[in-house]
């Protein structure tokens, strides 16, 4: 009998580096060098001779760059991807406060629901707060000290194949072209990755993509913080469906560079925040007084806007045919509505995916479609957890799952309940943080606690 779900999800947050490296790869190609690329180029380095990272900017240079135009938008890293990161590059948290990241405990995170101050504090799993260019930068700090990772400044535009086998991708070089050889290739190019149509083209099927629109806009604005060690780092207020207003929420980290981050999201026509004067005035009349204290502050640069269509999973695991020696990771096998956080996470538990799988010796002449079930069971999870959330808002058309409305009664109960009940927020912060599959939740102990905590409240 094959292990639950939420058995493998736990199976795969215990994953660590092995002690020794054991090549069975000679030389690995990662294409797509942001924060999937370069996890994966970290596990790979365990088990291949030599890694090459290809991207079509140089990710030697710092700072925001094209190649990841969300980069300039709040990135929540959840305690989830927090975990795998210390396993992967151990000190990881010390360096990043050493660069400027702040320290979140629970305590020092504050969350409002429909204007109520969640009042319970599970003593939950720590998280850092800064910029994703700073969080993106010392990963690649890290990665790129390994001996046997190099990266290569080139656009990706298709694979080489010998016969079922991928032995190479072809790249281009300001106009020139040529191919990178190797014996196992990681497409990590994000949401708008071509892999599909590189398949195709080579005559092989393309995965099913599956897509929920959610036509999220972001806006995020950096204001100037005073306050060198402020008490609350990371504060959230969430609007549910049922709250009459334009704004899906808003959020506020201190960041490095003695600055505090900005957030607030709408969903269809609603855009706030898309000019300074309205953001400021939002987070002053339609959020918690300290919303309002941030926005006092001097405003840094502009006010940058995101549009984000659809939350989209690309199904390699159905795939009948599929070339040996290829994977895909992160966004570019599935990308989320992003108010949940769960993208650098997901890109963790896939490169834990990974080293699972090529610790298992598995014949790389074959699909690794080991892989792709383990992947299967994290994109499952960040799914759920996304879409059904999603589904309650009033434009989100569906597609709706069989039993959603029992099921969308049960997640509300558990929600409502996380104001007030320690335990319930526990388990259902293991779960938002990736810690722990959704399926946890689904267990009579949990479903009563929080029934009992919402019928304590209202008498
Ligand atoms: C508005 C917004 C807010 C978000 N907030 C959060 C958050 O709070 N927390 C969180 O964890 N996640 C968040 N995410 C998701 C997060 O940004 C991604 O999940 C994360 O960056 C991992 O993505 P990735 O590495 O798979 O792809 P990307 O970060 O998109 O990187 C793809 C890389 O591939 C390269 N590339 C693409 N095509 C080619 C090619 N042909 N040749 C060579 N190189 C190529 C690009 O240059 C880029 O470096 C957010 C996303 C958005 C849009």
């Amino acid at each position: 009998m094959s292990p639950s779900p939420a058995r493998v999800f736990a199976a795969l947050n215990a994953v660590r580096p092995p002690d020794e490296a054991s090549p069975v790869i000679g030389r690995a190609i990662v294409i797509g060098g942001s924060v999937a690329g370069l996890l994966a180029a970290r596990v790979l380095s365990d088990h291949a001779a030599s890694v090459v990272i290809i991207d079509r900017d140089d990710v030697q240079v710092s700072g925001e760059r094209p190649g990841v135009p969300q980069g300039t938008q709040l990135h929540a890293l959840l305690p989830g991807g927090l975990l795998h990161l210390e396993h992967l590059f151990p000190g990881f948290r010390e360096q990043a406060l050493a660069q400027g990241a702040i320290e979140a405990p629970p305590a020092a995170r504050r969350t409002y629901l429909d204007g109520r101050l969640k009042v319970v504090v599970p003593d939950d799993a720590d998280s850092l707060a800064g910029s994703r260019p700073l969080l993106e930068g010392l990963i690649r700090q890290r990665v790129l000290r390994l001996p046997n990772v190099k990266t290569v400044t080139a656009r990706a535009t298709g694979l080489v194949f010998d016969g079922a086998a991928t032995v190479g991708v072809r790249c281009d070089v300001g106009g020139v072209h040529g191919v990178e050889s190797g014996d196992f290739v990681v497409d990590a190019m994000g949401r708008s990755s071509r892999l599909s149509d590189w398949l195709e083209r080579a005559g092989w099927d393309r995965p099913v993509m599956r897509r929920m629109t959610v036509h999220l806009n972001y806006a995020t604005a950096l204001f100037r913080r005073r306050e060198t060690n402020p008490e609350f780092p990371v504060v959230m207020a969430l609007h549910t469906p049922a709250a009459s207003s334009d704004v899906a929420g808003a959020a506020y980290f201190a960041v490095e560079g003695g600055r505090w981050m900005a957030m607030m999201a709408g969903y269809g026509e609603n855009r706030p925040g898309s000019t300074a004067e309205d953001f400021v005035r939002r987070l002053r009349d339609q959020f918690p007084p300290e919303f309002g204290e941030v926005a006092g502050n001097e405003m840094l640069g502009e006010v940058q806007t995101y549009r984000h269509a659809d939350s989209r999973r690309r199904d390699f695991h159905a795939l009948p045919r599929f070339p040996a020696g290829l994977v895909s990771v992160g966004d570019a096998v599935a990308s989320f509505n992003p108010v949940y956080g769960q993208g650098m996470t997901s890109a963790a538990l896939h490169a834990a995916c990974l080293s699972m799988y090529l610790r298992s010796k598995p014949d790389l002449g074959v699909p690794a479609r080991r892989f792709f079930a383990l992947q299967k069971v994290v994109v499952d999870a960040a799914w759920s957890t996304s879409t059904s959330a999603d589904l309650a808002l009033p434009h989100v058309p569906g597609p709706y799952p069989r039993g959603y409305r029992f099921s969308s009664w049960v997640s509300r109960q558990i929600v409502t309940a996380t104001v007030t009940d320690v335990t319930i927020a526990r388990r259902f912060n293991e779960v938002v943080s990736m810690r722990a599959h959704p399926r946890s939740l689904a267990t009579p102990g949990v479903i009563l606690g929080a029934l009992r905590a919402n019928r304590a409240v209202r008498r």
